[in-house]
């Protein structure tokens, strides 16, 4: 036996085993070995039946005396009745729904039990205890294996009188099948290979591998399970710093353009702008500054609260490259935004820089003239020309969505590229942009910007590789945004209520889950409802199925209908989805456009727009102030914010109205937090430990997909990781970069 063979090899495998342990992805020792325990029951207080106290967990081990089925009185249902007895005293025992077990522990058997003593009116009593009997070890699973002596080690017992693992399981596959096979198997932890050099296991106090392996299925001790869980996380934590500190050392090689600050005509610039700068704008902006001018490429996250005034800081950086004479990039994920973004850079870069907007669908050009070969009129260029125009340099900064990467653009001597609204630059985003960047062998400065508060911890595991500057800080004058979770009979009021908002001349969003009609069947609606307030996490798919019987379907285009026909005759609705066309047509004629219906709600030609999601980052509309949001239970706190940052953007009162149906606890215990906080920092963090950092930020995007046991709350370890890889010679340690690739595979398996 070996740590590749194939589990169906194994003496006991019957068909319908192997079958099951597949379905978990278990094909051979070795995977076995790495199904790691979710939980574990410390059964590991051994204990005479005359020292038992009820509430205690405990084993016991004592002698089956009498034991029989029987039928119970009230539901008439069969279950176990034994006495069990040891040398101090007598206890019974109790098992409900597992009817064999008198065909397995018969009289004068001699038993471990597990399990919370009870007391009961005849005395003391466990209900369902754990039990395994006092018989030595079973032989060797494979043909011709050799004895597995850490059975021996671990104490004989796997199930009773130890801390026991607890493992995630699959249909008819019982806890105990599992954790048998992987007693079986447990001796082989020896032949795991260790690949963390013996100089950082001794720095980070850490068991070996196998050691560990062995510790997080079998502990001896509660000590023994925390030195195994620090190994195992410690690994986890590790190859994504190492990959952190592989892309900051690749970066810090590389050159980039010494882009200098230009104090007067910088403090001129911030000086003419409508508004004075945050103190945390203004810590950032300079942070940026002093990255710029240095020759190695800035890698920096800047972060903010929706609506704490990003744009104007990465604005001002921009500027200052311009003065040096290079090109800026700034790229949105969508169109809408990019659109925004042009817009607003036309405001604060002033007469003197010229600007593009380039995107798949719209291209247009702004103060050309000042370049210095202007021979055409604006509006008449042609997108191939504006292409044109930046690679000779003549466009100072290019305004698009990320298909910029994938066109032809190319640039003169590009000095900074920002993206907005993502987590960070990807390492092949920044490869592209090298290869468009022109000016010989530099690097553009690269700077990420986002909405998403994303906890420190979070960044530094993440994001070791990135500086972060942060603005923690709304601009002064903003009333906090009053967020309601409303009650459907209150949906009435909420609709007089936005009348009389639209009277005093603001603007309102509603939010629906969904474009059109809902996905799921009507003749099946039934097999999909489940009973209310259910526990778990059902998908919400199914939880929306089930608000769609008991209310009106929240789609973009019904709500449209019901809004601009019954509810506000009066007033101008417009509607916004994905799958608009991006421009023409016009937002209140028909044939509506994304630009369009934007373009008039901006200008405040339409009172009440509905849209799905694709409002959901950025999106600037002072004068909105009501956001209201359908089927609210079905988004996660982090975009529920999004939507609540829409409004609020300026000095008026704004309000955040949530609908929900949903009667489901959990569902409505988020939708509670969020009503009572405003910061997005605590919203991250909530939504962070209630849905973990797979489902916030996607799995893929936030890396903790591979995790199986580290958390973000394990800040100590990251932080000792991340001194541990600092500066580190990746020559001399040729194994980190093949984790890394590993990783980044997603194989993962240590
Ligand atoms: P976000 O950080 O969410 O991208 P924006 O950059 O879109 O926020 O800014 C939101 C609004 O706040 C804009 O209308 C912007 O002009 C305004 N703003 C930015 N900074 C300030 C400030 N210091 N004082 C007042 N208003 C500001
Ligand atoms: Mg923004």
């Amino acid at each position: 036996m070996a740590l590749n063979t194939s589990l169906v090899q194994l003496n006991t495998f019957s068909k319908s085993l192997s079958a099951k342990l597949k379905k978990i992805g278990l094909f051979s020792v070795q995977n076995l070995l790495f199904y790691l325990p979710f939980r574990y029951e410390d059964y590991s207080k051994v204990l005479t039946i005359a020292n038992l106290t009820p509430g205690e967990q405990v084993t016991i081990k004592a002698q089956i005396s009498a034991i029989a089925v029987k039928r119970g009185w009230k539901y008439s249902k069969m279950f176990t009745e034994a006495i069990a007895e040891d040398e101090t005293g007598k206890i019974k025992l109790m098992w409900f729904g597992q009817p064999f077990i008198a065909k397995v522990l018969k009289m004068g058997d001699v038993a471990y039990f597990s399990g919370i003593v009870k007391d009961g009116k005849l005395g003391l009593n466990m209900v369902n205890p754990v039990y395994e009997k006092d018989t030595p070890p079973s032989p060797p699973l494979l043909r011709g294996g050799k004895q597995n002596d850490t059975l021996v080690k671990v104490g004989n017992r796997i199930h009773t009188a130890r801390i026991v693992p607890i493992y995630h399981t699959t249909e008819k596959l019982t806890q105990k099948q599992l954790r048998y096979l992987i007693s079986q198997v447990i001796g082989l932890a020896t032949e795991i290979k260790e690949w963390l050099p013996e100089e950082f296991l001794e720095s980070a106090d850490l068991v070996p591998l196998s050691e560990a392996i062995r510790g997080i299925h079998f502990p001896e001790d509660e000590t023994d399970l925390v030195q195994a869980q620090k190994r195992l996380k410690f690994g986890e934590i590790f190859i994504l710093q190492l990959r952190a500190e592989m892309i900051r050392q690749s970066l810090k090689r590389a050159n980039a353009p010494i882009i200098s600050f230009q104090e007067k005509a910088v403090k001129e610039f911030v000086a003419k702008l409508p508004f004075e700068l945050t103190a945390p704008q203004k810590v950032a902006s300079w942070e940026i500054l002093k990255d710029l001018n240095k020759n190695e490429p800035m890698n920096r996250l800047l972060e903010g609260d929706v609506g704490s005034g990003k744009t104007v800081v990465a604005g001002l950086a921009l500027y200052n490259t311009v003065l040096n004479g290079y090109q800026g990039v700034i790229m949105a994920p969508t169109e809408i935004l990019a659109r925004q973004h042009f817009e607003s850079l036309k405001q604060i870069l002033g007469d003197n820089v010229s600007l593009a907007l380039l995107t798949r669908s719209q291209f247009t050009v702004y103060n050309l003239q000042f370049t210095k070969n202007f021979q055409f009129s604006n509006d008449k260029l042609s997108k191939q020309k504006i292409v044109e125009l930046i690679k000779n340099g003549e466009i100072d900064v290019v305004v698009g969505t990320h298909s910029l990467l994938s066109d032809d653009v190319q640039f003169k001597h590009l000095g900074l590229a920002v993206v907005d609204e993502q987590h960070r630059f990807g390492v092949e985003q920044r490869k592209i942009l090298r290869e468009k960047a022109g000016g010989g062998r530099l690097n553009p400065h690269f700077l990420s910007m986002t909405a998403t508060p994303i906890p420190r911890s979070f960044a530094l595991l993440l994001y070791g590789d990135l500086d972060l500057s942060i603005i923690n800080q709304l601009p002064v004058g903003r009333k906090p945004i009053k967020t309601r979770v409303v009650e459907p009979y209150n949906r009435q009021k909420a609709y007089e209520f936005i009348k009389e908002q639209v009277k005093l001349g603001r603007q309102v969003f509603v939010i629906c889950p969904l474009i059109e009609s809902s996905v799921i069947p009507t003749e099946s609606r039934d097999e999909w409802s489940l009973p209310a307030g259910e526990a778990g996490d059902p998908s919400t798919s199914l939880r929306y199925a089930r608000d769609d019987k008991s209310d009106e379907k929240k789609t973009v285009m019904s709500e449209y209908k019901k809004l601009s026909e019954e509810i506000f005759p009066d007033l101008k609705v417009a509607y916004l989805h994905g799958k608009l066309p991006a421009r023409g047509g016009s937002a209140l004629g028909g044939k509506p456009s994304k630009e369009s219906v934007m373009e008039a709600f901006r200008n405040g030609e339409t009172n009440i727009l509905v849209s799905t999601s694709v409002i959901e980052v950025g999106v600037n509309i002072p004068n909105a102030s009501v956001m209201m949001i359908e089927g609210a239970e079905r988004f996660g706190l982090a975009q529920l914010h999004q939507f609540r940052g829409r409004v609020g953007r300026a000095e008026h009162q704004s309000y955040c109205l949530l609908f929900s149906n949903t009667e489901n606890e959990k569902a409505l215990a988020r939708l509670e937090f969020f009503q009572n906080n405003i910061d997005g920092f605590k919203v991250a963090e909530y939504d962070l430990e209630t849905r973990g950092p797979g489902e916030v930020y996607g799995t893929a995007q936030s890396g903790l997909g591979n995790f199986k046991l580290a958390t973000l709350k394990d800040i100590k370890l990251i932080k000792l990781a991340r001194d541990l890889v600092r500066d580190i010679d990746f020559n001399q340690y040729p194994i980190f970069k093949e984790k890394v690739k590993e990783w980044e595979k997603g194989v993962h398996l240590e």
